[in-house]
């Protein structure tokens, strides 16, 4: 593309580079390495003086499109992609920071984010604080000198908590840390963390933006500079390369990104609603119900509240998974942010390690369920979840 176009052009255009061939659908370059004409020729592209590719850790083109196509949509200067999101994160985090540090984080954020600020670093001589996200006070009180990474997840997982994601980025600058936001609930299409304030963003490309629920992957989108200096060495070095086939169907799927967001936060909404006026639910938690705690403040930063929600059901854990087992289309299932409507009750799964007390001050009670809304007709999802939480 000669030019900058809106994002639902990008999402169909951004980063394609052409073979020989002039083909018209995004190649895939399944190659580990790459040849060069001469020595000389392989000398010049590792001084950097000839640009081309070397190696597939370090970079390939069909992942270079995927990378590209998600900075022109995230209106970011430069991505990476890497092999999962938690490597995304991991990377994130851990790219720039030495012993002495300080991380900060929201403590409601994925499990496994969870264990990388509050146990992983913390054995390098990384200290890290986790406060209540929504309570801006607690982030003012735990920000150091020394906080180099600000870390948050809105809305978070899962509880759909919201934070405020201007505030806490102007708190950290005033610091001199760098602002990192989890957008994997409210993907790229709902929300815009750069514009908000954030330094870098990272996601899960397993969740919406694979959306079929087939490859595993991560992104993290910041400054050209940024990734310059800190993200392109480190994930150089270590590693934690995406598989160009995994990258190639990433890339493809940007393509319906958008139409497909956009429908999934269109059925959740009418699911959430749906849920509300259920007599045998007794409390719905989505960013667009205006019951949410923070509703006006997710509004204010989100286009839409997505397609996942929690809920209560009547009779705590039982009646949690009676109702749950008894349902037809809606499967059972950990991951979210597929074409196919999924469901899980994080008390028993996804925060199961969890001490009671944790869960409990973390607002997941034993009749929780997580439910992440797909793409099939949603009077079909309303039917289903009538049938069995009539069997509660
Ligand atoms: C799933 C998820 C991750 C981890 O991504 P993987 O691709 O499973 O490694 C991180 N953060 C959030 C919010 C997630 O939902």
């Amino acid at each position: 593309m000669t030019k900058t176009y809106r994002p639902r052009t990008a999402l169909v255009h951004g980063g394609a580079r052409r073979s020989q061939f002039g083909e018209t659908s995004e190649a895939l370059f399944l190659t580990s390495g790459y040849t060069y004409e001469s020595m000389e020729a392989a000398e010049k592209r590792f001084t950097g003086e000839e640009p081309g590719f070397v190696y597939s850790r370090f970079a390939n083109p069909t992942v270079r499109m995927f990378e590209e196509r998600m900075a022109l949509l995230e209106g970011a200067e430069d991505a990476r992609a890497t092999a999962s999101g938690m490597a995304a994160v991991t990377a994130a985090i851990l790219c720039s920071l030495k012993a002495g540090d300080h991380i900060l984080s929201s403590q409601a954020v994925f499990g496994s984010c969870r264990f990388i600020v509050e146990t992983l670093a913390p054995r390098f001589g990384i200290s890290s604080t986790l406060v209540d996200g929504r309570d801006l006070d607690q982030w003012k009180k735990a920000i150091r000198p020394n906080t180099r990474i600000v870390f948050l997840e809105s809305p978070s997982n899962p509880t759909l908590e919201v934070i405020d994601i201007r505030a806490v980025a102007e708190i950290a600058h005033a610091a001199g840390a760098l602002l990192i936001v989890d957008n994997v609930f409210a993907t790229p299409v709902l929300q815009r963390p750069l514009e908000l304030g954030a330094d870098i963003v990272v996601y899960s490309a397993t969740k919406h933006i694979d959306g079929q629920g087939r490859c595993l992957g991560g992104v993290v989108l910041s400054s050209k500079q940024w990734i310059a200096d800190h993200l392109a060495n480190f994930l150089r070095q270590t590693g934690p390369a995406i598989s160009p086939f995994n990258a190639w169907v990433m890339l493809k799927s940007l393509e319906t990104l958008d139409l497909r967001v956009r429908e999934h936060a269109r059925n959740g909404e009418a699911v959430a609603r749906f849920l509300e006026d259920h007599p045998k639910v007794t409390r719905v938690l989505h960013p667009a119900l205006k019951s949410h705690p923070q509703h006006e403040l997710a509004m204010s930063q989100m286009e839409m509240g997505g397609n996942v929600m929690a809920f209560d059901v009547k009779g705590g854990k039982e009646g949690a998974f009676r109702f749950a087992n008894a349902l037809d289309i809606i499967k059972i299932s950990n991951n979210l942010g597929d074409a196919k409507s999924l469901i899980t009750h994080p008390a028993t799964t996804t925060h199961q390690r969890l001490t009671p007390e944790q869960r409990a001050a973390s607002g997941i009670s034993e009749g929780m369920l997580r439910l992440s809304i797909g793409l099939e007709d949603p009077q079909d999802l309303m039917e289903d979840l009538d049938a069995a939480l009539a069997g509660i």
